[in-house]
């Protein structure tokens, strides 16, 4: 079966249609400025169609017992992996990411499929001991019901399996509203699961570029017990106001504004390449855990500093499909001009670009968005480039003194996501890594992330886990039942 759609259409109810009104959105390459597809344009009577189908399907997947689930969440672990190359294909057409880095990310995000099915026969409740003779008191943990689950642009294919992977496992059913810029990769899912043997209904995907409208049907839809969200902190604090209205259960994934810490007694080129893979390597910066800021303890700024610029200037900016693509392009021209308004913003107020700091239109780079690499230094915390996730392929590098310093620097922060930091004292590394007030930190290690563990962040970073056996929990409600005897 193809993963490309021949003509707009979404999954609904086990079907794929159109729009009730006909009405269709494109899709573009932001590294050249194609058109790769179009999709329909969703209206408030299509998604509540979309949770309808989803309410009546509940019924009987919730009461497939977890074995069952697993076994329909494996093959589309199964069926992902065969497919990771056409799937990586759509990442780059929708994203522009390097299909290097699309293959790579595929293949994460394939492994929330394994995991969860896996999960799916230990959703364990507990037997408590009674305080009185006569009764019986059990826990259970059940499906919470119908998912409203909305993802972003940046990882087309993570971004989708790290909520749904969970959500059927734990019995729920879903309608997902995938960014509009990057909505071929979910529907791609939805094929596969189609294909896998999952039940009409189980799983839909809407689409549509009326964000609101589909957020407000989900959110006024009775059926909805729970929004799952990734996306900015802003949006996010929108869908809880609105999702107080029922008290709709929440999970959030929200920004981030990561510190990148190199002490003194750190291996600094490991620190330097450490900050360059987690900084410029995914998604040209685009991502919600990319270091934010970086901080080099004074005494070696003049050795890290300058391996760290020479790093970032071999890096290739190119086309996702050309060959050793290492920097794909920015997703829209708002974030474009966001970027280059922080740099100039920065540079304004004082700070020195060391390389970069302009956006690049040569030769083949000429149709898309794409922003040089660039490194600033002489920045200081009073700078947006500093206060504000960036969102882009720029690193602002500031100096300290001690640890006591830089902790309460990079705690200042109203995000609290991710948090790195380079040592080769234990004892540093221990004490470090308990005082910052991050949900995810990175010791000597900036992709520890993994399916194991859960992801997700402190404060205006978000609230809940995905991954982890907490991944899971997040999709149940528990019932506590007494029984008299
Ligand atoms: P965004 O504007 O908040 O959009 C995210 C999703 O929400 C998209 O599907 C978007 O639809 C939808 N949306 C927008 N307005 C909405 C509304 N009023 N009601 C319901 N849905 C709405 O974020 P973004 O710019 O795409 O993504 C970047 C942000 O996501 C960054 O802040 C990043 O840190 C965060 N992020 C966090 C994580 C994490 O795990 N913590 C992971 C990735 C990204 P449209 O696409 O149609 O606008």
């Amino acid at each position: 079966m193809s993963l490309a759609l021949e003509r707009a259409r979404m999954y609904v109810g086990g079907n794929w249609i159109g729009a009730g009104g006909g009405e269709t959105v494109s899709v573009m390459n932001p590294a050249t400025g194609e058109t790769v597809g179009d999709v329909p344009d969703a209206s408030r009577d299509d998604v509540w169609k979309a949770i309808d189908a989803a309410a009546k399907a509940f019924l009987t997947w919730a009461a497939l017992p977890g074995l069952e689930r697993g076994k329909i969440l494996r093959r589309i672990f199964e069926l992902m992996t065969e497919r990771r190359d056409d799937l990586a294909r759509l990442v780059t057409q929708e994203n522009g990411k390097p299909f290097e880095e699309a293959k790579r990310e595929v293949g994460f995000a394939t492994g929330y499929f394994s995991w969860f099915a896996e999960e799916a026969r230990r959703v364990y409740g507990e037997i408590v001991p009674p305080p009185v003779t006569g009764k019986r008191l059990w826990v259970l943990r059940q499906p919470i019901g119908v998912v409203g689950a909305i993802t972003p642009w940046n990882f087309p294919a993570t971004m989708v399996t790290r909520k749904i992977a969970p959500a059927l496992a734990a019995g729920c059913t879903v309608v997902l509203k995938p960014a509009s810029a990057t909505p071929l990769t979910a529907l791609a899912l939805g094929r596969i699961c189609e294909e896998a043997g999952l039940p009409a209904g189980v799983f839909n995907v809407v689409t549509g570029k009326r964000a609101s409208v589909i957020g407000q049907a989900m959110l006024d839809h009775p059926a909805v017990r729970k929004i799952a969200f990734t996306g900015s902190t802003e949006i996010g604090k929108r869908l809880m106001a609105g999702a107080s209205q029922q008290l709709k259960r929440v999970s959030f994934e929200l920004g981030g504004n990561a510190p990148f810490i190199v002490f003194e007694d750190a291996d600094l080129t490991a620190a330097a390449d450490g900050a360059v893979g987690i900084k410029f390597l995914r998604v040209a910066g685009q991502s919600c855990i990319c270091a934010n800021r970086i901080y080099v303890q004074e005494s070696v700024a003049d050795r890290f500093v300058p391996m760290f610029i020479e790093k970032v200037k071999a890096l290739k900016v190119a086309p996702g499909f050309e060959p050793g693509a290492q920097i794909g392009p920015l997703i829209n021209t708002e974030i474009l001009e966001k970027v280059d308004g922080l740099v100039q913003g920065a540079v304004r107020n004082g700070a020195y670009v060391s390389v970069g700091g302009k956006r690049l239109t040569d030769g083949a780079l000429a149709k898309g968005l794409f922003y040089a690499p660039t490194v600033l230094t002489k920045t200081t915390e009073e700078m947006d480039v500093v206060k504000e996730e960036i969102f882009g392929p720029v690193a602002p590098v500031m100096t300290f003194n001690d640890e006591t310093e830089v902790i309460q620097r990079a705690n200042a922060a109203t995000l609290g996501l991710a948090a790195y930091f380079y040592t080769q004292d234990v004892r540093r590394a221990i004490r470090v890594a308990e005082a910052l007030e991050y949900g995810m930190v990175g010791v000597n290690d900036p992709t520890g992330y993994t399916h194991e563990i859960p992801f997700g962040g402190f404060k205006e970073s978000g609230m809940g886990r995905e991954g982890g056996h907490q991944g899971i929990e997040e999709y149940t409600e528990v019932k506590s039942i007494s029984i008299g005897m």
